[in-house]
Protein backbone atom coordinates (compact mmCIF):
# COMPACT_ATOMS: atom_id res chain seq x y z
CA UNK A 1 0.00 0.00 0.00
CA UNK A 2 1.47 3.21 -0.82
CA UNK A 3 0.51 6.60 1.25
CA UNK A 4 -1.92 8.51 -0.36
CA UNK A 5 -2.51 6.02 -3.79
CA UNK A 6 -6.36 6.22 -4.57
CA UNK A 7 -6.61 2.80 -6.11
CA UNK A 8 -4.42 1.19 -2.90
CA UNK A 9 -7.06 2.46 -1.21
CA UNK A 10 -9.66 1.31 -3.03
CA UNK A 11 -8.10 -2.29 -2.86
CA UNK A 12 -7.71 -2.00 1.15
CA UNK A 13 -11.12 -0.97 1.32
CA UNK A 14 -11.32 2.30 3.18
CA UNK A 15 -12.74 4.03 0.09
CA UNK A 16 -15.75 1.92 -0.67
CA UNK A 17 -16.92 0.69 -4.72
CA UNK A 18 -19.32 -1.07 -6.29
CA UNK A 19 -16.97 -4.07 -6.20
CA UNK A 20 -18.13 -6.11 -9.79
CA UNK A 21 -14.69 -8.96 -9.48
CA UNK A 22 -12.33 -9.74 -6.64
CA UNK A 23 -10.16 -11.79 -5.64
CA UNK A 24 -6.66 -12.32 -3.86
CA UNK A 25 -4.85 -10.51 -6.24
CA UNK A 26 -7.31 -8.07 -7.81
CA UNK A 27 -10.55 -6.08 -8.51
CA UNK A 28 -13.00 -4.11 -10.58
CA UNK A 29 -15.01 -1.30 -9.74
CA UNK A 30 -16.95 1.03 -12.08
CA UNK A 31 -14.98 4.72 -12.77
CA UNK A 32 -16.07 7.60 -11.45
CA UNK A 33 -15.99 9.45 -14.12
CA UNK A 34 -17.60 6.45 -17.17
CA UNK A 35 -16.48 7.40 -20.51
CA UNK A 36 -18.84 4.77 -22.02
CA UNK A 37 -22.46 3.36 -21.19
CA UNK A 38 -19.69 0.70 -19.23
CA UNK A 39 -16.52 1.51 -17.72
CA UNK A 40 -15.22 -0.63 -14.97
CA UNK A 41 -11.55 -0.36 -13.89
CA UNK A 42 -9.48 -3.40 -12.85
CA UNK A 43 -6.50 -2.89 -10.69
CA UNK A 44 -3.94 -5.28 -9.36
CA UNK A 45 -3.75 -5.18 -5.64
CA UNK A 46 -0.41 -4.48 -5.55
CA UNK A 47 0.80 -0.62 -6.30
CA UNK A 48 2.26 -0.71 -9.27
CA UNK A 49 2.51 2.50 -10.71
CA UNK A 50 2.88 1.91 -14.58
CA UNK A 51 3.41 -0.77 -17.23
CA UNK A 52 7.09 0.30 -16.83
CA UNK A 53 7.40 -0.38 -13.73
CA UNK A 54 6.59 -4.37 -14.38
CA UNK A 55 8.91 -6.32 -12.20
CA UNK A 56 9.84 -9.53 -13.55
CA UNK A 57 7.75 -10.91 -10.27
CA UNK A 58 4.62 -9.82 -11.67
CA UNK A 59 4.72 -11.73 -14.77
CA UNK A 60 2.05 -14.23 -13.19
CA UNK A 61 0.28 -11.44 -11.36
CA UNK A 62 -0.33 -9.98 -14.83
CA UNK A 63 -1.43 -13.47 -16.38
CA UNK A 64 -3.98 -13.64 -13.52
CA UNK A 65 -5.17 -10.44 -14.52
CA UNK A 66 -5.23 -10.52 -18.10
CA UNK A 67 -7.01 -13.89 -17.94
CA UNK A 68 -9.29 -12.43 -15.63
CA UNK A 69 -10.82 -9.60 -17.78
CA UNK A 70 -12.65 -11.81 -20.60
CA UNK A 71 -14.68 -13.27 -17.64
CA UNK A 72 -15.31 -9.59 -16.24
CA UNK A 73 -16.22 -8.63 -19.88
CA UNK A 74 -19.03 -11.42 -19.61
CA UNK A 75 -20.41 -10.80 -15.74
CA UNK A 76 -20.93 -7.07 -17.57
CA UNK A 77 -22.60 -8.70 -20.49
CA UNK A 78 -20.01 -6.92 -23.12
CA UNK A 79 -19.03 -10.65 -24.66
CA UNK A 80 -21.28 -10.26 -27.27
CA UNK A 81 -20.98 -6.85 -28.65
CA UNK A 82 -16.95 -6.52 -27.51
CA UNK A 83 -15.67 -3.87 -25.75
CA UNK A 84 -12.37 -1.99 -25.74
CA UNK A 85 -9.39 -2.31 -23.13
CA UNK A 86 -7.27 0.47 -22.65
CA UNK A 87 -4.05 0.91 -20.07
CA UNK A 88 -3.10 4.40 -20.16
CA UNK A 89 0.79 4.81 -19.21
CA UNK A 90 2.47 8.13 -18.23
CA UNK A 91 1.92 11.30 -19.54
CA UNK A 92 1.10 10.51 -23.22
CA UNK A 93 -0.90 7.74 -22.56
CA UNK A 94 -3.43 10.17 -20.70
CA UNK A 95 -3.03 8.22 -17.11
CA UNK A 96 -3.98 10.51 -13.67
CA UNK A 97 -3.90 7.91 -11.92
CA UNK A 98 -0.51 6.06 -10.88
CA UNK A 99 -1.47 2.66 -9.89
CA UNK A 100 -1.40 0.21 -12.93
CA UNK A 101 -4.94 -0.33 -14.10
CA UNK A 102 -6.96 -1.59 -17.14
CA UNK A 103 -10.71 0.11 -18.61
CA UNK A 104 -12.96 -1.82 -20.15
CA UNK A 105 -14.89 -0.02 -22.16
CA UNK A 106 -18.40 -0.84 -23.89
CA UNK A 107 -21.96 -0.78 -24.40
CA UNK A 108 -21.11 1.82 -27.59
CA UNK A 109 -19.22 1.73 -30.35
CA UNK A 110 -15.84 2.92 -30.16
CA UNK A 111 -14.09 5.44 -32.51
CA UNK A 112 -10.16 5.09 -33.46
CA UNK A 113 -8.05 6.55 -33.61
CA UNK A 114 -8.67 7.34 -29.84
CA UNK A 115 -8.23 10.99 -28.70
P1 LIG B 1 -6.27 7.09 -16.21
O1 LIG B 1 -6.60 8.48 -16.67
O2 LIG B 1 -5.17 7.12 -15.16
O3 LIG B 1 -6.04 6.08 -17.27
O4 LIG B 1 -7.57 6.57 -15.49
C1 LIG B 1 -7.91 6.87 -14.17
C2 LIG B 1 -9.39 6.69 -14.05
O5 LIG B 1 -9.71 6.61 -12.69
C3 LIG B 1 -10.23 7.83 -14.64
O6 LIG B 1 -11.07 7.33 -15.67
C4 LIG B 1 -10.99 8.36 -13.44
O7 LIG B 1 -12.31 8.72 -13.77
C5 LIG B 1 -10.96 7.21 -12.47
N1 LIG B 1 -10.96 7.56 -11.08
C6 LIG B 1 -10.21 8.53 -10.46
N2 LIG B 1 -10.47 8.56 -9.15
C7 LIG B 1 -11.41 7.59 -8.92
C8 LIG B 1 -12.07 7.15 -7.73
O8 LIG B 1 -11.86 7.64 -6.63
N3 LIG B 1 -12.97 6.13 -7.88
C9 LIG B 1 -13.21 5.56 -9.09
N4 LIG B 1 -14.10 4.57 -9.12
N5 LIG B 1 -12.61 5.95 -10.22
C10 LIG B 1 -11.70 6.96 -10.13
ZN1 LIG C 1 -1.53 2.19 -5.44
Amino acid sequence: MTQECIFCKIAAKEIPVSVIYEDEYMIAFPDIKPAAPVHVLVIPKKHIANLLELAPDDSVLMGHVLSNIPKIAVLLGLAEDGFRLVVNTKDNGGQTVDHLHWHILGGRIMTWPPG
